[in-house]
């Protein structure tokens, strides 16, 4: 996957006035650049951030948001209030402002010179009442912003601003994401429906259908020696079984499979798209339900739904940008079967075939078996163990007036026993705070039984992402009970539909 920080940037505003005379500016601007710099050269901190000049009158403000608005590499500002900035000068600025927006609450030195301090350094140092005097014409302007606290050398505070630099990257890769449909969806199924007009004003990202045969005849013409190449890095990368090896009896099919991961990777890169659908009802031509293939995409970064679920796919694409470079993945995910015995509760988790391989460190077998639905060939697939640790499941739900994401924080654990009848990649976990709370929730929120499964990202770019959506985020935690969660969704009803107006 191409790394997609690469070329971004982040603003660092700095927030003062004409007042101080142009010998503290100066010593602002400095100290400014001092900040910049410190959060620009943590680790944690993906993308570049970049210092711009002192603001300091209601003209050079807007005119900066607007030029961040502009900007296609800017993906998000920071703001910080060296000195006192009267905020009424900053109400047009935010009010046009379009891009993620994180109020840095710091100090350019970190400790207090309890000999030597004098009004000089008094005036020079404001933020404790300037940044606080810019949280109120944002709180009351209502914008969405992350407010960050604390001295920009502290790792926890770069953890922050990373998280929430993450988060920006996964806004800006929405905004910027063309998803492909192979098909509609399943037919009768409710949860998967949505819609898309909405999913482009609220997430920018473009939701549209093509007819699967347009997908079939690009299959069907990739030339014989890439799809050579493509089954000795199979070999290279899996244990194949002997069937579908070169002196297999069904090598055919394996041949079949890279046909169709090398095609639909050419329709995706053809048409700048970054998540795909496909739909088991609706193969056209397509010999397989494709199964490698798709697993083998995500694998690269794509997003990917099944049966249609184009929010899904949403889901997968912006856990693969947020998470990029950290360990662990993403991966489509269902609800499958459960472990019901009282002290030893798990949900099992898989799906037909399209679970992604970033969720394991082991190495996948390559395997052939029937599968019922869908009426074509055998399908070849990846079979694993997803890697014991923590994990998050998100579901996002078409609510009609409004889109709700549930995350639900779990442990993936060992299966209790080895699976080897079940043909499938899978992931075995423990959902929070306890199995009947979790899954009691989540039907109380009526969140979907299609979810990304996120190894790599954290909650709080969950959170992040979700307020600059302006999306409701229902959480399922250590510290949820069924009763507050309940109330916190009727709330939540509440204050979404009032947001919106009336
Ligand atoms: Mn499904």
């Amino acid at each position: 996957m191409k790394n997609p920080f690469e070329g971004k940037q982040i603003w660092f505003l700095t927030g003062s006035q004409d007042l101080y005379g142009p010998e503290t500016l100066e010593q602002v601007a400095t100290q400014a650049k001092e900040v910049a710099g410190l959060l620009d050269s943590a680790d944690a901190i993906p993308v570049p951030i970049v210092w711009r000049p002192t603001l300091k009158d209601r003209d050079a403000i807007r005119a900066e948001m607007l030029a961040a608005n502009a900007d296609p590499d800017c993906i998000g500002v920071i703001c910080w209030m060296h000195t006192f900035s009267p905020a009424k000068m900053w109400i047009l600025g935010l009010a046009a402002l379009d891009k993620p927006m994180l109020h840095l609450h710091t100090q350019a030195s970190i400790s207090l010179p309890w000999d030597t301090i004098d009004m000089d350094y008094m005036n020079l140092n404001q933020s404790a009442h300037g940044d606080r005097e810019f949280g109120y014409i944002a709180s009351r302007l209502g914008k969405a912003r992350r407010t960050v606290v604390g001295h920009a050398s502290v790792p926890a505070v770069q953890e922050k601003v990373g998280t929430w630099a993450r988060a920006a990257a996964g806004w800006d890769c929405l905004h910027n994401l063309k998803l492909a449909r192979f098909g509609d969806n399943m037919r009768n199924v409710a949860v998967t429906e949505g819609d898309k007009t909405e999913a482009e004003i609220r997430l920018g990202v473009s939701v549209n259908t093509w007819g699967v045969n347009d997908l079939v005849e690009i299959v069907d013409a990739v030339p014989e020696d890439e799809i050579d190449r493509l089954v000795a890095t199979y070999e290279d990368l899996y244990d194949v079984v002997p069937e579908l090896r070169k002196d297999g009896g069904r090598h055919e099919s394996l041949r079949y499979a890279a046909r169709q991961e090398l095609g639909m990777l050419s329709f995706l890169e053809a048409g700048d798209f970054g998540a795909f659908t496909t739909n088991f009802e609706d193969l056209g031509g397509l010999r397989q339900l494709p199964g490698l293939a798709v697993q083998r995409l995500m694998g690269r970064g794509y997003g990917f739904g099944a049966e249609g679920d184009w929010k899904t796919a949403i889901l997968v694409r912006a856990a693969k940008v947020m998470g990029h470079g950290l360990p662990g993945g993403a991966s489509l995910m269902e609800d499958y079967c459960y472990e019901m015995t009282p002290g030893k509760e798990k949900i099992l988790g898989a799906h037909m075939l399209e679970i992604c391989p970033s969720l394991t460190t082991t190495r996948p077998r390559l395997e052939i078996h029937p599968l019922g639905i869908g009426g074509r060939e055998d399908p070849v697939r990846m079979v694993f163990d997803a890697d014991p640790g923590p994990a998050l499941v998100i579901a996002l739900s078409d609510m009609r007036e409004r889109f709700r994401l549930v995350m639900n924080v779990v442990s993936n654990v060992a299966p209790d026993a080895p699976l080897p009848k079940l043909p499938v990649a899978r992931a075995v976990w423990v959902p929070e705070p306890d199995f009947a709370t979790s899954a009691e929730c989540w039907l109380t929120a009526g969140a979907a039984h299609h979810t990304v499964m996120t190894t790599s990202t954290t909650r709080e770019m969950w959170d992040d992402v979700a307020a600059m959506a302006g999306m409701e985020m229902a959480v399922i935690d250590d510290r949820t009970n069924a009763r507050a969660f309940q109330r916190d969704l009727r709330l939540e009803a509440v204050w979404h539909r009032m947001t919106q107006g009336i």
